[in-house]
């Protein structure tokens, strides 16, 4: 029973569903639309009750009288939504306010009702007429301002214009029969006017809340879009093994920061790993992977994360720095080389690289990107030429110099330019017993508006811009042409440059090049530097043996020079080693010198390795040389690098005492 009770008031006061979107919708607008009509609504009931107590004469009104507390609770009521007006409410809340409502709806109604009918049987005939006015006007205005809660509205219908219809129906008076008849058809018509506006209201709210949702799709979609494009251009502008910046995003953010109107002149950092390569040969791609990962954090930590600083190449990085100035920008070049520099710790062991840097400093809207790179890359290059660690910024002698390169490149990517190099031969002799061994191709290169121009400077740019392969070949034929015609005991000794060594392949070429000009590998003398062999070891080893196998020989120039890796000397053979020109140049004078070449000599030695000694400039190096037990040696001391017709007179000759060659230079020991 209770339950039953339960369920009938739970439908009588279903005040709507506020689960779904669209209910939840429906319960807030009805809401709205109340807060705006109560205080109406209950200024309605009020004047009418209020009428309706005059007219029924205030003679019976005491303060007691039941209609005073419905007056108060009125007042009561009406305050409290004044006081609420605009206020937002959680659906749970509106539920049970409009269950409140419904309710006291209810009670209002059924107290007008019972109240208009109570005096309406007191009342003369002129009052019952007033009672039968406020009491239809109230039931018809209080259903109206309730329209918008229409389980609300229906509570002055049955409960206060149904039951005084009736009490009108039973009267003996036909008039108030009349007035009965129409009061219960005013009702009904009220009843499906509240349906009808109801089903409007519904259909209003369904239409805003669906164009709402569309509207919330749209955005959600837009919102989804815009994340997803973010995900794709964050990916696209990332490098994946460091998570910096790629170049992509990098040139992206120099060219919007070059473009600005106005603002703080910035630096631009290129910087290039020096000893990176090596890390991936002989240790592996994971531990080379680290070694970057863990560059790639030290940098971060300089130039900030974001796309201002990033990986732009393999073991290349750059950076856009606060550096104001040229001085600013140098201290903070040379800084980040040296946090470069410091030890890396990284799958449990210890690995030492270096870096070069190369910057420029910019100001916002004064440049373009291309030429900011490429002063960048002419800082880094001078960078490079200062040595390893090295931080250079752009000044006006670099441009210059960069201006001569840009020529230099120029002149080179003509291939015509091939024959205006040429070569000369410098001879290099058995120290004790003056004879002719070999003689070294050098390349010579006059260019009649630049000067000329070193192979110290063409040779590095030739093999950049991927043109060596030609250059070097022609002059390893032409060469070859030459010593073709000297002894057969005089070999030819060919500088190798770095790109031919570790080019895959390279070996057969050279042999063919030799073949074709009748000279047979035995007396083709191949040297290599520890340099060259370093961007890539294996290619390097496997082209070595492939023209030590066909009979040629290997020479280790410039040992000494650099860091003289002696894992070199026990990862390959060769057939001798040609002690650097900077070993010699401070002997006899220097004691450490001293001590230093004879070191080297005698490790040479240990190996079983002929040392050739290059740049011998003095009689008393040659003495000294000898004494230590050096067996060969070149400079300008035994003889300059000579033409081609003066190599082969020299050639021609059977046994030539190297002194005889040395111009105007001290005579050497006859003894030799
Ligand atoms: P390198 O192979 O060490 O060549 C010896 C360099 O020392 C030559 O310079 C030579 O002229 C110079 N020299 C000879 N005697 C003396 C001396 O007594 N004192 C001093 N201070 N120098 C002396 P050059 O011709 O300027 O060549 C420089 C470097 O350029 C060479 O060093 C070699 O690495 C490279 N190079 C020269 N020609 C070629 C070539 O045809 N191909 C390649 N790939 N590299 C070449
Ligand atoms: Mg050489
Ligand atoms: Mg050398």
């Amino acid at each position: 029973m209770v339950a039953r009770v339960r369920h009938l008031f739970g439908r009588l006061t279903d005040v709507g569903e506020a689960r779904s979107a669209l209910g939840r919708a429906l319960l807030y607008e009805r809401f709205r639309a109340l807060q705006r009509q109560i205080p109406l609504l209950y200024t309605v009931a009020l004047v009418n009750f209020l009428g309706l107590a005059f007219a029924s004469g205030l003679a019976n009104f005491t303060l007691l009288h039941p209609a005073n507390l419905l007056v108060l609770f009125v007042v009561v009521r009406m305050g409290h939504w004044l006081r609420n007006r605009g206020r937002q409410l959680a659906p749970e809340e509106i539920q049970s306010e409009l269950r409140r409502t419904l309710f006291l709806a209810a009670l209002i109604s059924f107290g007008f009702g019972f109240y208009a009918i109570t005096q309406f049987n007191l009342s003369s005939a002129y009052q019952q007429g007033l009672v039968i006015l406020f009491a239809s006007l109230a039931s018809v205005g209080c259903a109206y301002a309730l329209a918008s809660f229409p389980v609300g509205a229906r509570m002055p219908v049955w409960l206060l214009a149904i039951p005084f219809a009736g009490r009108l129906l039973l009267s003996p008076n036909s008039g108030h029969i009349a007035v009965g008849i129409s009061l219960v058809l005013t009702a009904l018509l009220v009843l499906r006017l509240v349906k009808i506006h109801d089903e409007g209201f519904v259909e209003l709210v369904r239409s805003r809340s669906a164009v709402e949702s569309e509207r919330e799709r749209a955005q959600h979609a837009e919102q989804a879009a815009l994340t997803e494009k973010a995900r794709v251009r964050e990916v696209a502008d990332t490098d994946p093994l460091t998570g910096l910046a790629n170049r992509r995003a990098f040139i992206a953010e120099l060219e919007e920061r070059l473009g600005r109107n106005g603002g703080r002149p910035f630096a631009l950092a290129l910087l290039d790993l020096d000893d990176f390569k090596p890390i991936n040969d002989i240790f592996g791609h994971a531990a080379g992977d680290a070694v970057l990962i863990e560059v790639a954090a030290r940098l971060r930590r300089q130039g900030g994360a974001g796309p201002l600083t990033a990986r732009i190449g393999g073991d290349e990085f750059a950076l856009i720095l606060p550096c104001g100035d040229e001085s600013a920008a140098e201290r903070t070049g040379m800084r980040i080389c040296e946090m470069l520099g410091r030890p890396y710790h990284v799958e449990g062991r210890d690995f030492r690289i270096s870096s070069c840097a190369g910057l420029v400093v910019l100001t916002p809207g004064g440049g373009d990107v291309r030429t900011a790179l490429s002063r960048a890359d002419a800082a880094l290059y001078t960078g490079k030429e200062k040595g390893r660690g090295s931080a250079a910024v752009f000044t006006a002698e670099i441009e210059q110099a960069n201006g001569r390169r840009i020529e230099i490149e120029r002149r080179l990517s003509d291939p015509s330019i091939r024959e205006a190099i040429s070569l000369s031969y410098q001879p290099i002799f058995d120290l004790s017993t003056g004879a002719l061994r070999s003689f070294e191709a050098l390349a010579r290169w006059t260019d009649p508006d630049l000067g000329l121009i070193s192979p110290v400077e063409f040779i590095p740019i030739a093999e950049q811009i991927n043109v060596i392969e030609g250059i070097s070949d022609g002059l390893l034929a032409r060469s070859a042409r030459e010593a073709a015609r000297w002894p057969d005991a005089v070999r030819l000794s060919f500088n190798l440059s770095a790109v031919q060594l570790c080019t895959a392949g390279s070996a057969p070429r050279l042999l063919a090049i030799i073949a074709a000009e009748g000279l047979a590998p035995e007396r083709l003398q191949i040297e290599v530097t520890e340099t060259s062999m370093l961007a890539d070891f294996a290619t390097a080893r496997v082209n070595l043996e492939a023209l030590r196998v066909a009979g040629a020989r290997i020479l280790l120039d410039d040992f000494g020079a650099g860091f003289a890796s002696i894992s070199y000397l026990r990862e390959m053979i060769f057939d001798a080693i040609k002690i650097d020109g900077s070993l010699i140049a401070g002997v006899p004078q220097s004691p450490i010198g001293v001590r230093l070449l004879k070191g080297v000599l005698d490790l040479c030695a240990s190996l079983r390795v002929p040392c050739v000694a290059e740049h011998i400039e003095t009689q008393e190096q040659i003495d000294m040389l000898r004494q230590f037990g050096c067996r060969d040696g070149q400079g300008f001391a035994l003889s300059a690098p000579l033409d081609a017709e003066e190599a082969g007179a020299l050639g021609a000759a059977k046994v030539v005492p190297f002194a005889a060659r040395n111009r105007g230079r001290r005579k050497h020991d006859s003894a030799a």
